[in-house]
């Protein structure tokens, strides 16, 4: 085991490895924080040094497990492997910023087992917990955590249970559920639930079911996540030939997998596999970007948005994103930028019409926050040209498709004849 301490990034404290939703020190139970979401987990550099080499990673099949020493698994029998991981990193080639000039490239995540990239933060951290003596898994969501972790229940023999958040991702009174979302985990064999009351009481709910019942809620173990989440920056690096873009975007909510992306490209750094860090984007929808509002007006941790205003990507529309986001992408030298649905939506056309990857749009956000960018002159010529851009498209299109149906109208019908077909070709 090469993990050694839980580490708070806001006071710098250090926990033993154990379940611990956030630091004791900063957070604020029951109440949204941005110091909800400090803490990650921090490796023994020097054994790692010198144990693990490039050509040694480089021989081991893909996936999240090839990174075994990196993450906080030790016995391999509790190392669940649906085959998480492992996913393509494509250059984008036909888009119009493209064939200007643009090095794009984006990290195809919707081809996980799930259908999303929450199968390494939930593999890693559902893995760990069930190391720990988890006797069940749950988790509060508003739909791709609970695949993951329900798939990873059934794997692992364990029940589980999904508190599913309305499609506005709020707990309310009555909220549609997603429907691909509720089906899918309900498949997987897990109870699925929509709970009523506001998130601090669900919170609440979560600790008296770990202490009454022994089972590990997900947000519990939310710094083993990032872990999970470092693997992307580590298969981006050997994807690149053992390099770091110049920028990575990352559709953000939490903020979790930004944070974890970014502790990847430092620990490969540390361990002096690359030489440079990337700068690191958060991309975030019209009316819930709690990062850019931080950013810009230089606050110290991120204030609590008063309200989020609707939008086409519920997955990361939050009130507050985490302090470790905020952290990563001020220490990288990167910021914050916003989309609109109508950008959200293009991006999703352009890359299914253009580049044949079919996304939804929370994940197409990350084109949409790489456009914006380069019009805001973000980025110089070098970095967009040479060093490349990565944007991390988080999920499946067939995870929200429902959601477009507005856009792409019902086909029409037509009659088995050529006239009747070439007249609605011309
Ligand atoms: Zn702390």
């Amino acid at each position: 085991m090469y993990a050694t301490a839980l580490h708070c990034y806001f006071c710098g404290t250090d926990f033993p490895l154990t379940k611990l939703g956030s630091c004791p020190v900063c957070a604020h139970p029951g109440q949204e924080s941005a110091l909800n979401e400090t803490l990650g987990v921090k490796y023994d550099l020097a054994a790692l040094k010198r144990l693990l080499d490039r050509e040694e990673l480089a021989r081991r099949p893909a996936g999240l497990w090839r990174y075994h020493e990196l993450l906080p698994v030790t016995d391999p029998s509790f190392r669940i492997d649906l085959g998480a991981g492992g996913t393509r990193l494509a250059r984008l080639t036909r888009l119009p910023e493209c064939v200007e000039g643009n090095m794009l490239f984006v990290k195809v995540e919707g081809s996980n087992p799930t259908g999303s990239f929450k199968d390494r933060p939930i593999g890693v951290a559902a893995s760990t917990a069930l190391e720990q003596g988890a006797r069940g898994l749950a988790c509060l969501t508003s739909g791709n955590i609970g695949s993951a972790m329900a798939a990873v229940a059934a794997k692992a023999g364990v029940p589980s249970l999904v508190f599913l958040l309305s499609s506005a991702g709020l707990a309310d009174q009555g909220g549609a559920v997603n429907v691909e979302k509720y089906v899918q985990i309900s498949a997987y064999g897990a109870r699925v639930l929509s709970p009523i009351g506001d998130l601090g009481q669900l919170y609440a709910l979560a600790d008296r079911f770990e202490s009454e019942l022994g089972w590990s809620f997900m947000h519990n173990v939310q710094a083993y996540q990032t872990d999970g989440d470092k693997t992307t920056a580590f298969e981006i690096c050997e994807q690149l030939g053992w390099q770091a873009p110049a920028a990575v975007f990352v559709p953000t909510g939490t903020g979790t997998d930004l944070f974890g992306i970014w502790q990847g490209f430092v620990l490969f750094k540390e361990l002096g596999f690359i030489d440079t860090l990337p700068r690191m984007f958060a991309v975030q929808p019209a009316g819930a970007a709690s990062l850019l509002s931080a950013w810009e007006a230089r606050q110290q941790v991120p204030a609590i948005l008063e309200r989020i205003e609707p939008n086409l990507a519920p997955p990361i529309s939050h009130r507050v994103s985490g302090y470790h986001a905020y952290k990563a992408l001020l220490e990288s030298g990167g910021g914050a930028v916003v989309v609109s649905d109508a950008e959200m939506l293009a991006a999703v056309k352009d890359l299914a019409a253009y580049e044949g990857i079919y996304c939804e749009a929370a994940s197409a956000a990350a084109l949409a926050g790489i456009r914006r960018a380069l019009a805001l002159g973000f980025l110089d010529a070098e970095e967009a040209s040479h060093r490349g851009l990565v944007g991390i498209l988080t999920s499946h299109g067939l995870k929200n498709s429902l959601a477009l149906s507005q856009v792409f109208t019902p086909p029409p019908q037509v009659e088995g004849t050529w006239e009747a077909l070439r007249s609605l070709l011309n």
